[in-house]
């Protein structure tokens, strides 16, 4: 069975894998884009918003000029951002709930996420009391959720929101659905690593405050102990990360100047040292970060060498899917689930972070001709599973 899903790609049920695939119709060339897509529902990640990388509450798109988000970032007031023209931030035209001041890009932002959300989200002048459900809610989330985020409770917040604001709820939960929710991968017995038994004790006090910050009687399935904890795994399994940053558009767009050779080098120059200087001072946390639910994105299979990777290249929350190499009609389309550093570990190393954060056994091509090799974990997971148990401990 197949669905028809724009033009280039259609997603088609796999029997085997008791789950979806997204197959090129068309041939793409490498570079090429095969879609691009805004989310059903993204939120900023919860540190992120209160370490003051404005975004739009909407489109996560940075609201800092480039000069504002580079000055805070490298902790230098005085920092003079040449070609100012190179950023696109217009302040002009940022807007805000005239309720709760929640900050937007633009005006058709603040419509649209009033439309979906907001109505029943907005806190109003409660915006700034912690004894909030909502607030409450946000701090619970953050104390079990330490940078690096991956996950945000907004998401699911803004997810009941949905369904209660919506004329036809059961059409928003239909939505919904398509993502897999499952807990445990039931053919392997894989619990998702937020759902284990070290997790138990915070998943209830999470649940308990999201019923008395959003239930609703049309959402009630999501607020059962078991509901909640297949709505946790959706957005913990589906949710793709998303990063916008003023800054990065301007270095984009200053390298499309047209300069003399030695305007051209100063540039480089200026641009290396100030992005040291942000490595120094802001290290990994350089963009606006938070996660969506992306409908067809969310059927793009994993692969340890994929065919094609997402980017964020319109300073919002539109993804974008890009071929890394040249692919015929009828082959899959994969992306790799894995960060940079994380692909380039043994196939046991993979394995693991796929099975705790994904639910599953990766069986791709490069795990199938590295199924011989010996089960070794990569020195960096050692490592950072120590950290991990000093946390905790
Ligand atoms: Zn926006
Ligand atoms: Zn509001
Ligand atoms: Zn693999």
């Amino acid at each position: 069975m197949a669905t028809s899903a724009g033009s280039g790609v259609e997603v088609r049920s796999l029997e085997a894998k008791k789950g979806k695939g997204l197959y090129a119709k068309t041939h793409f060339k490498k570079e090429e884009t095969i879609l691009t897509e805004a989310p059903l529902v993204c939120a900023q990640f919860s540190w992120n918003e209160l370490y003051k990388y404005e975004a739009c509450e909407f489109c996560l798109r940075s609201l800092e000029t480039a000069e504002e988000m580079s000055r805070r970032l490298t902790n230098n007031p005085s920092l003079v951002l040449p070609h100012p023209e190179c950023c696109e931030v217009d302040s002009s035209v940022h807007t805000c709930c005239p309720h709760c001041q929640v900050k937007y890009c633009r005006e058709a932002c603040r419509v649209a996420a009033w439309d979906r959300y907001h109505r029943v989200l907005c806190m109003g002048a409660s915006r700034d009391d912690s004894k909030h459900p909502l607030a409450m809610l946000q701090e619970a989330w953050r104390n079990i959720h330490y940078p690096p985020e991956t996950a945000s409770i907004m998401l699911l917040a803004k997810m009941v929101a949905m369904v209660r604001q919506n004329p036809d709820p059961s059409a928003v939960l239909q939505k919904f659905s398509q993502f897999v929710q499952t807990t445990v991968n039931e053919n392997e017995q894989i619990a998702h690593k937020l759902l284990g038994k070290e997790f138990q004790t915070q998943l209830e006090l999470l649940q308990g405050l999201a019923r008395e910050a959003l239930y609703h009687d049309d959402v009630q399935q999501w607020f059962t102990p078991e509901g909640f904890r297949s709505i946790f795994a959706l957005i913990g399994t589906n949710g793709q990360g998303i990063g916008s940053s003023s800054i990065s558009t301007w270095v984009k767009n200053c390298e499309k100047l047209s300069q003399g050779e030695k305007e051209k080098e100063e540039m480089d120059k200026f641009i290396d040292e100030m992005y040291e200087e942000l490595d120094k001072e802001a290290g990994a946390f350089l963009n606006c970060d938070g996660s969506g639910l992306f409908e067809l994105q969310s059927t793009c299979n994993h692969s340890c060498t994929p065919n094609a990777e997402i980017n964020f290249l319109h300073g919002d929350h539109t993804l974008t899917l890009m071929a890394l190499k040249d692919i015929e009609p009828d082959e899959e389309i994969c992306i790799s689930y894995l960060d940079e550093c994380s692909l380039e570990r043994s196939r046991h190393s993979r394995q693991n972070i796929l099975r705790e954060n994904y639910l599953f056994n990766c069986s791709c091509q490069l795990c199938l001709e590295q199924a011989d090799e010996p089960d070794e974990t990569s020195e960096e997971e050692m490592s950072e599973g120590d950290e991990e148990d000093e946390e905790e401990g």
